[in-house]
């Protein structure tokens, strides 16, 4: 229903953008042996567990980060261009979260469902949000979550086409629902009891206070008891595909040739930056 309003103003400014960014596959390939286009919902690698987060970034992500560099663990955040909060204003939050350890993917330009949408909309909704990555980072991501797990063969398609990998989820918190101090234990006995069915990619949302104040570190303490690894959702996937880690964590993302944006590899501590070498 408001969707045309969003066509009619968006997709001439969206058609102007798309011309500018590199579509074909060839120009959008990394060294990953992970499949584009598939959906992956658990990491097999045994001991590991992907914590993601989704919709940000928001006012709550740096307290999130804090809280995840506490417990020397890293996560996979699915970030949109306008969602809660407009990526545009959040540059130091994707800047931090990299030097930090953490991947991060792209969840869509603004959150539709996709499947509403024609071929060239999803593709527009990519595209546009890796025109912001590269502004903020010099590159873009190349796995994805699609907006409320909602997919098809016709949006798969098109991610393979873009070369992206789809991740799913096979815990879900369902934080959206608990958001309050009584609640959100509800969420966290969801996460323990989906975790003894063998889940193993948890999705939660950084835009939600009581997740940040309250599930994340009670999820981390569960981790840590049960000798569990907190990993990257790239991280494990590139070992289920080749045996091996990574050695360059930016395999899960591609450089756009057209803006080689270098970032100083730097943290966010205590408050302020600490730049690297
Ligand atoms: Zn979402």
């Amino acid at each position: 229903m408001h969707l045309l309003p969003f066509l009619t103003t968006v997709l001439p400014f969206m058609a102007s953008l798309s011309s500018a960014t590199p579509v074909e596959l060839a120009t959008r390939q990394t060294t990953s042996k992970v499949a584009v286009g598939a959906v992956i919902n658990s990491c097999v690698v045994p001991g590991t567990i992907a914590l993601t987060f989704d919709d940000g970034p928001w006012d709550y992500t740096h307290t999130l980060l804090d809280t995840l560099a506490e417990y020397n663990a890293v996560a996979t955040f699915f970030l949109n261009g306008i969602n809660k909060g407009s990526i545009t204003s959040y540059p130091d939050i994707l800047q931090r979260a990299v030097a930090e350890g953490h991947q991060l993917g792209s969840h869509t330009w603004s959150h539709p469902y996709l499947e509403t949408l024609d071929h060239a909309a999803i593709l527009s909704q990519m595209t546009l949000l890796e025109d912001e990555f590269v502004q903020i980072l010099g590159y873009f991501p190349s796995y994805m979550r699609v907006p409320y797990l909602s997919s098809n063969d016709a949006i798969l398609a098109a991610m393979a086409e873009l070369g992206y990998r789809v991740i799913g989820a096979s815990i879900d918190t369902k934080d959206y629902e608990n958001d309050d101090a009584g609640l959100i234990w509800k969420s966290f006995e969801k996460f323990r009891l989906e975790l003894d069915a063998g889940g193993s990619i948890v999705l939660s949302h950084d835009t939600h206070f009581y997740t940040v104040e309250t599930l994340v570190d009670n999820m981390l303490q569960e981790i840590r008891s049960r000798g569990l690894k907190a990993v990257t959702v790239a991280g494990v996937s590139e070992i289920q595909a080749t045996g091996t880690a990574l050695r360059d964590r930016r395999g899960w993302s591609r450089l756009n040739e057209e803006h080689k944006v270098r970032v100083a590899p730097r943290s966010f501590k205590h408050g302020k930056w600490v730049f690297y070498n």
